[in-house]
């Protein structure tokens, strides 16, 4: 067309635009779930909007927000169009080829080394997997605020806008056309987008029609055909009351009309539109439960879900809740921890969809979970930023995190590498233990780092957080252990938990600081991670037991008596030691009762950082 404008995609997409094309990948259905997706985003955000504004919505068929696909045979196309928020010029050029996302180059980069592109969607350019199945893609869209345009393009590096003078209005939202690919007319088979939209889209909360052959069976005359009728006819006609008994007869067992096959086009409504999380728990399966978390992970591999928890709160606040703990952690979990607030953590208010972008809803420690919140309470006809300052929200905020919390426990409860020997009998019997054996050791490695940042974040529930803690001991025996097990193990006399913090098991279990304390037998607590010496500045206590770092000052094990008899007699010796040592190195010379085979040992003041502590801040700043 001579008055289309032209494009060139960015650098970036094209490259993207050009390994989908060439992509020998065999799964090449999940384009439609990507095109279906964005259309429920884009219903999602009218709807959002006309919770505001009514007009908004328009009248007629543009107020049906629903999502209607069509197949043309004889043209080979493949379209799916929305009645949502549709895109301006400016939206079309921007979203579909000038600026790429942030998680374009990051998706380019997993592909070119083995990445897998089913993944696309969880980058935010799910939209270019259209280039699978077709060579040729057309977006007519009509946003509220611009005249109907044309994208277009054949995947060549550049695109063209027009404004739409020829095709019919949309009234409103977005038509995808597929022009399909030689290899891909499986997607005109009406059976083939019955199946995949089953598959892909049974989570979508707008309903998905398709334009469906349907046989129907039709009431024809059924005279012309029938010669046999003539005869009788001619005789019944013969007296008055003889044609009413024929009529009669006629009536029961010979009727005029016949039914015949025939095919007509009709909407098809594809998928069951009730939210999952509307329903009864109970009734709910594991099997849906585990497509449901695929749907909103956006990740469609075969993995399931650690563990969730699907409730619903009553009283001062009405809401319906599933949270989810995915089986791995998204690589920039903790990357990007101190900087964004990403929760993945949908909210809708009655059914309807409001945010996914909401920061208040759960804690910085727990945007590792995915789910969703339906509220009830909340007013459905305000802004955002007015709906952000809501003051239920503080109390759904505190009940998924205790919610949360609860979850993770559950996991570890119903976990039989974590039940301690005696009761692990009772567990195994217990059916399905199989399925959660090794499931708190995989969340651990996964989100261990996760519980310690809450316990340094949240005061609040620092003890529910301290018992989900994990780490190996001197006496763990390469296995994880909990502090509620260190406690029932502690001998008898044993104020304080022991605990030292260092690079790695390796390094610390020859540390001078353990030799009598493994003599005496007493138990010793490995924290290696960096945030572990964080994590102990907020961890003072637990269960009324106190931490004491055993290279630290105020380490107290046995006799006190005897100890003090030692330094009396030692008095002169520590003093000329200290006199010895500049008191620039050193604070103070002691005598302890810590070491057993090394003559001396350098211990940090009680309140001043561990060694380890100096090691991690030196790194940090240089
Ligand atoms: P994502 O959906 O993750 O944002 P996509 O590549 O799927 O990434 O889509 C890119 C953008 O194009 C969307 O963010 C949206 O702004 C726009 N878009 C795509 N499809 C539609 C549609 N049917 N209606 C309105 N906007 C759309
Ligand atoms: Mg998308």
């Amino acid at each position: 067309r001579s008055s289309a404008e032209k494009f060139e995609f960015q650098a970036e997409v094209s490259r993207l635009m050009d390994i989908i094309i060439n992509s020998l990948y065999s799964n090449k259905d999940i384009f439609l779930r990507e095109l279906i997706s964005n259309a429920s985003d884009a219903l999602d955000k009218i709807r959002f909007l006309s919770l505001t504004d009514k007009e908004i919505l328009g009248e007629g068929d543009d107020t049906k927000l629903e999502i209607q696909i069509k197949l043309d045979k004889e043209k080979k196309i493949l379209s799916i169009r929305d009645r949502g928020i549709g895109m301006t010029k400016e939206d079309l050029i921007k979203n579909l080829g000038t600026i790429a996302k942030s998680g374009t180059s990051a998706f380019v980069e997993k592909m070119q080394t083995s990445g897998d592109l089913n993944l696309i969607g969880q980058f935010g350019v799910g939209f270019y997997s259209v280039y699978l199945v077709a060579d040729y893609v057309e977006v007519i869209s009509k946003h509220n605020e611009d005249k109907q345009h044309v994208w277009e393009s054949k995947a060549d590096g550049a695109f063209a806008i027009s404004e739409d003078t020829w095709n019919e209005p949309l009234g409103r939202g977005t038509e995808i056309r597929l022009h399909l690919r030689e290899e891909a007319q499986e997607y005109l088979e009406e059976h083939k987008l019955k199946e995949l939209v089953k598959k892909y889209s049974e989570f979508i909360n707008f309903p998905i029609h398709l334009w469906a052959t349907k046989e129907v069976e039709e009431e024809v005359p059924a005279e012309e055909d029938d010669a046999s009728d003539d005869e009788d006819n001619a005789e019944s006609k013969s007296s008055e009351e003889e044609e009413e008994d024929a009529e009669k007869e006629e009536d029961e067992k010979k009727p005029k009309t016949k039914t015949v096959k025939k095919t007509t086009s009709e909407w098809e409504l594809l998928n069951d539109v009730k939210a999952i999380w509307l329903r009864s728990p109970r009734e709910v399966t594991d099997e849906e439960y585990t497509k449901f978390y695929h749907s909103l992970a956006k990740d469609f591999g075969d993995e399931k879900p650690l563990t969730w928890s699907h409730f619903n709160a009553e009283g001062d606040v009405e809401f319906k809740a599933v949270l989810f703990v995915p089986p791995k952690a998204p690589h920039d979990l903790y990357e990007s921890y101190y900087n964004a607030n990403k929760s993945n953590l949908k909210l809708y208010v009655r059914r309807v969809f409001i945010s996914d972008e909401f920061d208040e809803l759960l804690p910085k420690y727990l945007n590792f979970l995915l789910g969703l919140v339906d509220s009830d309470t909340l007013p459905l006809n305000v802004s955002r930023e007015m709906l952000q300052q809501h003051s239920s929200l503080k109390t759904i905020k505190k009940k998924l995190i205790r919610k949360a919390l609860d979850m993770i426990r559950k996991l570890a409860e119903e976990d039989p590498d974590e039940s301690s020997d005696t009761d692990k009998k009772e567990v195994e019997e217990s059916g399905d233990s199989n399925e959660k054996k090794g499931q708190y050791a995989k969340f651990w490695n996964e989100f261990g780092k996760s519980i310690k940042l809450g316990i340094i974040e949240d005061a609040t529930n620092r003890n529910r957080l301290a018992k989900l803690l994990r780490f190996e001991t001197t006496k763990s025996d390469g296995k994880l252990t909990s502090l509620d097990k260190y406690i029932a193990r502690m001998k008898s006399g044993q104020k304080d938990i022991f605990y030292i913090t260092g690079t790695s098991k390796e390094q610390l279990e020859n540390s001078p600081f353990l030799e009598n304390l493994k003599k005496k037998g007493y138990e010793v607590i490995f924290f290696t991670d960096p945030v572990d010496e964080y994590l102990m500045q907020y961890l003072m206590d637990y269960e009324d037991k106190k931490f004491q770092n055993v290279s630290k000052e105020g380490l107290k094990i046995g006799k006190e008596s005897k100890l003090k008899q030692l330094k009396e007699s030692f008095k002169e010796l520590t003093k000329w030691w200290k006199g010895a040592l500049a008191s620039e190195n050193v604070d103070d010379v002691k005598l302890s009762n810590r070491l057993a085979n090394s003559p001396c040992v350098v211990v940090t003041s009680k309140y001043g950082w561990s060694s380890n502590m100096e090691r991690i801040m030196q790194s940090q700043t240089l």
